[in-house]
């Protein structure tokens, strides 16, 4: 099928044949020269020749497989200043750290909504599983939250079956589990490859 290539002003250049394809090529390569489709997509039907017109294209400078794929830049900082607590305070910014009834603390320190939102550098995970019992705990996303923004903000944290707080961290005894329910089983009391440390 015949085409009509024009400059990107409308100019007549040539008219040239193409293989006859169903849906139109978006580009024409013509010797060195590019032109991109103009007309609609499909062959017009008044028998009046589909149109292309010149591109400015060139060719890149960098050889295959080209270069690494620019990452963004890291989030700021993080400003452990910036705190507010979910539950009870004693003053702003400070948890009343007492136990309730279910061992919990009656206010948990977390960072500030704004502070969070200046970026996660972890994923935002939930549950996580105590390894010396086996059994998972679920939290609150803004504490799973600040886990994300900031790995190392907590010491330590609750399980609900052994109802106390215990270390996190590197030597820590909590793993991010996948959020799921694990019933007490001897072969889940060990670390399972690919788990990461809470705190970590
Ligand atoms: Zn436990």
């Amino acid at each position: 099928m015949d085409i009509e290539l024009q400059t990107e002003g409308g100019g007549h250049v040539a008219v040239v044949e193409i293989p006859p394809f169903q849906r139109l090529p978006a580009v024409v390569i013509w010797g060195v020269r590019t032109f991109t489709l103009h007309t609609a997509g499909e062959r017009p039907a008044d028998g009046a020749l589909p149109v292309y017109r010149e591109a400015f294209a060139f060719v890149s400078l960098t050889p295959s497989p080209g270069k690494p794929r620019p990452t963004p830049p890291p989030p700021p900082e993080v400003d452990r200043s910036a705190r507010e607590v979910v539950g009870a305070a004693v003053a702003p910014g400070v948890p009343d750290t007492a136990a309730g009834p279910d061992g919990q603390q009656r206010g948990y320190v977390v960072l500030s909504a704004e502070e969070r939102a200046k970026g996660f550098v972890r994923p935002v995970r939930r549950h996580y599983r105590h390894l010396k019992c086996g059994d998972q705990t679920t939290m609150g996303y803004a504490l799973a939250e600040t886990y994300a923004r900031d790995p190392g903000f907590y010491g330590a944290t609750f399980c609900v079956t052994c109802k106390a707080h215990f270390p996190v961290g590197p030597d820590g005894e909590f793993v991010w589990a996948g959020g799921f329910v694990i019933t007490k089983d001897a072969e889940r009391l060990v670390q399972n490859p690919g788990e990461e440390k809470v705190g970590t």
